[in-house]
């Protein structure tokens, strides 16, 4: 099995990306932190699918960490990560030091505003500035025609959709669904720090919403339903529910017209660990 180039500089990327297009073939990108699993391989086989070309960029993106400790444990594995790239296969792998995406100088910040604001921005100062900015670059540097982004991080998809608009970015945004573990936990990088007796309790936060949903959906109170959720999600054992809200889909904002498409979206620490996830209401 071949494994995918992998490039770390702009330099060389650019040049992979100018004689495809010459070629007049397009091209998908796929940004990721690392530490790939299906959730990952999910959007990598979806731009496949539906680009001439794929680049998959590893990078963790210093500036769209809050917490220190959270960048430090953030786990990398690159060689692994390559050889799952491979089966997709996709054809190159962005995969950049820091001083190249960020040399001494650098001065801008992406900022989309509303979106970010609430839920994740709110717990995570500066979060989505280092995403929009870190996103924003990435297009710049593959000139793709389509990115790939997961629901799993659904205010970020919407922060993303958001961006692009505003900046008249000439690229298509692709939101690939969630891919989860046969109990349910949606598949993230931050699972592998869970204790064994702390996976064996993650699949409630999944369980809970989803019984909530079901709930409001069947005619029960917002606020009563959301209020079960949490008592569930602590009664199993998790350290602290963040929040549980039901938000406008797009805009994030509260939300209580059933008539537009609402989500529910949770966070919730276990065993030192946060977890997220989301889904329809
Ligand atoms: P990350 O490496 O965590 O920054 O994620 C890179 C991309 O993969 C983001 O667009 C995520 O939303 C997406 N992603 C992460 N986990 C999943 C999952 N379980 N299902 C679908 N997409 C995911």
């Amino acid at each position: 099995m071949t494994l995918p180039l992998i490039l770390r500089s702009v330099a060389d990327l650019r040049q992979h990306v100018r004689a495809w297009k010459s070629a007049g073939q397009t091209v998908g990108v796929v940004p990721t932190m690392g530490a790939l699993h299906d959730g990952h391989l999910s959007l990598a086989r979806a731009a496949r699918a539906e680009c001439d070309r794929v680049i998959t960029t590893i990078f963790v993106n210093p500036k769209q960490f809050n917490n220190p400790e959270d960048l430090k444990h953030y786990p990398r594995s690159e060689e692994a990560d390559a050889a799952l790239l491979a089966t997709v296969p996709v054809d190159v792998i962005f995969a950049p030091q820091p001083e190249e995406v960020y040399p001494d100088g650098f001065a801008t910040t992406v900022s989309v505003s509303g979106v970010s604001e609430p839920l994740e921005g709110r717990m995570r100062p500066g979060h989505f500035d280092g995403v929009a900015t870190v996103v924003t670059k990435l297009f710049g540097m593959t000139m793709a025609d389509r990115g790939y982004f997961g629901q799993k991080d659904w205010q970020q998809l919407q922060v993303v959709l958001r961006l692009v608009r505003d900046l008249n970015l000439p690229v298509h945004i692709v939101g690939c669904e969630t891919i989860r573990e046969d109990d349910g936990l949606a598949m993230s990088s931050r699972n592998l720090r869970l204790t064994a007796a702390g996976r064996a309790k993650a699949p409630v936060l999944y369980a809970a919403v989803t019984a909530a949903a079901a709930d409001i959906r069947a005619g029960q109170s917002d606020r009563m339903a959301i209020r079960e959720a949490a008592e569930a999600i602590r009664a199993a054992g998790f350290d602290r529910v963040e929040y549980i809200e039901l938000r406008d889909a797009e805009t994030l904002m509260p939300s209580d017209d059933p008539t537009r498409p609402r989500r529910m979206l949770a966070a919730a620490w276990l065993d030192g660990v946060r977890l997220i996830d989301n889904i329809p209401v």
